[in-house]
């Protein structure tokens, strides 16, 4: 009797395959929401396969190789029946969206997945699409930078196709300006092992304005907003590090409905349909433009200060949309809520971190988390990928979760070491050349 109602639960526990980087910090909100709906979980992460079968994982996936990855998925599928493939960050997207259709489930086409990861298509069919997006063009890393700086409108922006994070983001005013900041983001990308005959860059209008960032999620093309985020801290570059995030959003209520509509045009015009949007604008008379949609939730650890209905999740939502459960209310809790990606203020060997039980005890403050690890290199933007940590601060009003993370900030202290050890990884050969 026990095993039969025992085999009754196993057989109903559906399965998703969440993919994910090694590198990521979102794998432990998206396992712990998979427990609490009860559902088997298989991770599919990106190891080369003698390092997946030497540690035993289940899925190991090369992610530079999506059509073996999408066949080693079908096939482990065969075995295990998966209800929904969830793509943790960007680097998974259009291997979830290739799998989920050999697999008949809902999900964003690969077109879509992979035109919300290049920064050079989500342009062109924003801007076909209606979406109001800042003039661009496109520039081959083998042209030379002097030809063209006298055809460009200043300011502008440099920036990669595909990284993330700000990474290889560069302002520039004038030609000067701009000349090095196309050989910087070309060095970078070189270390980064491209093909200089082979890759572009984007060069745009800078937008003026406040910037905001928009937590979404698509159902049969129908966008929901999630929250807004406002990003108080001005980003006028020449490099943009993610700092604040406050929801709700302190805007105008017309301004918040204009950022939404923008959003909805910016994912029909990419054919974005399914799952979680993140989406980020810069607002300014003219109303609202679109920087960039991504088809994942926010980065990082941010999505932890957020809570829908009776103390919902953000992955709790997701993986509810993906198979089909009941979300009974999509509605953020009333409170204020933010976060501070702790910005790397100089390159060098983190030695020491102080102030973080100063911090934590802050009003307001729920939470510190130091992510960067000591003894390890800390590089900068534009050319480094990650930040010190997290700040997480809850309170009435978005105002005095601003004030509150911004005092216990200012409590944190970071020993850093200047010097410049030996050569390691591309990253750190990208920071060196451009210092020394
Ligand atoms: P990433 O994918 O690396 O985050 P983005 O295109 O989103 O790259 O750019 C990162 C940041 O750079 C944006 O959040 C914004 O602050 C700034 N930025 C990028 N493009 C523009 C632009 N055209 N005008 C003004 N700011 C920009
Ligand atoms: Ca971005």
């Amino acid at each position: 009797m026990t095993t039969d109602i025992k085999n009754n639960r196993e057989h109903e526990q559906q399965r998703v395959l969440l993919l994910m980087s090694p590198a990521t910090y979102r794998a432990g909100a998206f396992l712990s929401a998979s427990r609490k709906l009860n559902l088997a979980v298989v991770v599919g992460i990106d190891l080369p396969e003698t390092l997946s079968e030497y540690w035993h994982v289940p899925l190991g996936l090369d992610f530079q190789d999506p059509e073996a990855s999408v066949r080693t998925i079908v096939e482990y599928a065969r075995q295990h029946p998966i209800a929904a493939i969830i793509a943790v960050d960007d680097s998974a997207s259009e291997i979830a969206a290739r799998a989920s259709s050999k697999l008949g489930l809902a999900h964003n086409s690969p077109q879509a997945a992979e035109a919300a990861r290049d920064k050079l298509l989500m342009r062109g069919l924003m801007s076909a699409g209606g979406a109001p997006c800042p003039v661009f063009r496109q520039f081959l890393l083998s042209e030379d930078p002097v030809r063209f700086a006298t055809q460009v409108t200043y300011p502008c922006v440099v920036k990669p196709l595909r990284l993330s994070g700000s990474r290889g983001v560069i302002r520039a005013d004038n030609v000067e300006e701009f000349i090095a900041a196309f050989n910087r983001l070309k060095r970078l990308l070189l270390a980064e092992g491209y093909v200089e005959e082979e890759t572009s860059i984007l060069v745009e209008d800078f937008i003026p304005g406040f910037e905001v960032a928009l937590e979404g999620i698509l159902t049969h093309g129908q966008l929901k907003v999630l929250a807004l985020f406002d990003k108080p801290d001005p980003l006028d570059g020449p490099f943009f590090e993610e700092t604040i995030y406050v929801t709700p959003s302190r805007l105008p209520e017309e301004v918040q409905q204009d950022i939404a509509d923008c959003v909805a045009v910016a994912a029909a015009s990419l054919d974005l349909r399914e799952g979680p949007v993140h989406a980020e604008l810069r607002v300014n008379e003219q109303g609202p433009w679109m920087l960039e949609i991504a088809g994942r939730s926010i980065g990082g650890l941010c999505s932890t200060i957020l809570e829908f209905g009776s103390g919902m999740c953000l992955e709790e939502l997701i993986l509810r949309n993906a198979l089909g459960l009941e979300i009974r209310s999509i509605e953020r809790e009333q409170r204020a809520a933010g976060v501070m990606m702790i910005p790397i203020p100089a390159g060098g060997m983190l030695r020491a971190v102080h102030g973080v039980e100063e911090a934590e005890k802050v009003p307001l403050i729920s939470g510190v988390e130091i992510t960067a690890r000591l003894h390890h290199l800390l590089v900068p933007l534009p050319e480094g990928a990650s930040y010190l940590g997290f700040i997480f601060a809850r309170g009435d009003t978005p105002a005095e979760v601003e004030e509150a993370i911004r005092e216990a900030h200012s409590l944190l202290q970071f020993e850093i070491r200047r010097e410049i050890p030996v050569l390691g990884t591309p990253v750190l050969k990208g920071y060196l050349s451009q210092r020394t």
